[in-house]
């Protein structure tokens, strides 16, 4: 879904009924002034020649208006029925553990492992709901965007320390190469967090035991922007899963055995935010070896 942010009236003039009713009115309003002011040959061709060419601009703009109408209201549909098969998955898990633990004689160890199947599930079903009310706030342009000066490297090495108790959780030494000089930018605090806790969290999920995060932050040297990026020493992924990697829903085999409860909704996310801020991203990624996020932001 594309992120709408269209001016009023602009907007007004977009809408296809707007336009079906311009396609109709300016034949019309061609003919009438032609007729009602008994204009003189050359200027009824005039007119008819101004009335003509704004007839098919308006025509072609209508076309354009209603095929990226259908398509976006495709993607709409498409997204929520895609989010309720996928909530559909851990709400039919959650159903059938409690099902069985209904039952009489379950065993001290089956009851053991159905209620840890119930909590990874009902934690899948909850982050959906989480990520799937972010995407949709952002994508509405109810959440806006409060952008104000950010010193990015304090704010790196901020999430790197608030990162560290997941980071020794999952056993992976987390550590941050941060310019020394401050790096300013405009920023939406809250949604530069959920940027970099989704990059850096998704590098300790998707690590190795005792395996290893780098954040780095820097100012690039041509282009006034800063980078970020986060490195890890874990799965990777191979050519064709970095391909859609940005895709909702998207996961990874491995990363499914890996973390159950991911919803694959994380790095749609962080690219939105990125693009709310005119900033760019990508990845570099070897299966087996590692993976690094790149995110480019401008500087003030
Ligand atoms: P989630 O982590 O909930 O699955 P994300 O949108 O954050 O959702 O990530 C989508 C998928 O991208 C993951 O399931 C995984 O397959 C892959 N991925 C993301 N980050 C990494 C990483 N650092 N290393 C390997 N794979 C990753």
């Amino acid at each position: 879904m594309a992120i709408r942010k269209t001016n009023r009236v602009v907007g007004f003039f977009k809408l296809p009924e707007v336009q079906f009713f311009l396609i109709f009115i300016i034949p019309f309003t061609g003919a009438f002034l032609i007729n009602y002011f008994n204009l003189p040959e050359q200027y009824q061709m005039l007119t008819m020649a101004v009335f003509a060419c704004t007839f098919i601009v308006v025509l072609f703009q209508t076309i354009y208006s209603v095929t990226a109408h259908r398509r976006m209201r495709k993607e709409e549909n498409s997204f929520i029925s895609v989010t309720a098969h996928q909530m559909r998955t851990p709400l039919t898990a959650v159903r059938w553990v409690l099902q069985e633990l209904a039952k009489s004689g379950v065993s001290d160890a089956d009851r053991t492992e159905f209620t840890r199947m119930g909590g990874v599930a009902s934690q899948k079903l909850s982050n959906i709901i989480d990520d799937f009310s972010e995407i949709a706030k952002i994508e509405d342009g109810q959440l806006d965007f409060h952008f104000a000066p950010l010193e990015l490297a304090a704010f790196a090495r901020q999430m790197i320390t608030e990162a560290e108790p997941v980071a020794k959780q999952y056993g992976v030494t987390i550590s941050g190469e941060i310019s020394s000089e401050p790096i300013e930018v405009m920023a939406d605090q809250v949604k530069l967090e959920i940027m970099f806790s989704n990059l850096i969290n998704n590098a300790i999920k998707y690590n190795k035991q005792g395996g290893l995060v780098t954040v780095r932050v820097r100012r690039r040297a041509v282009g006034g922007t800063a980078e970020i990026s986060v490195s890890d020493t874990g799965i990777g992924m191979s050519a064709s899963d970095k391909e859609k990697i940005f895709t909702k829903f998207f996961r990874s085999d491995e990363a499914k055995r890996k973390n159950p409860a991911g919803t694959g909704l994380g790095l749609y996310l962080v690219r939105s935010i990125v693009l709310q801020h005119r900033g760019s991203i990508w990845l570099e990624s070897t299966q087996g070896i590692g993976s690094t996020f790149f995110v480019t932001l401008p500087t003030k």
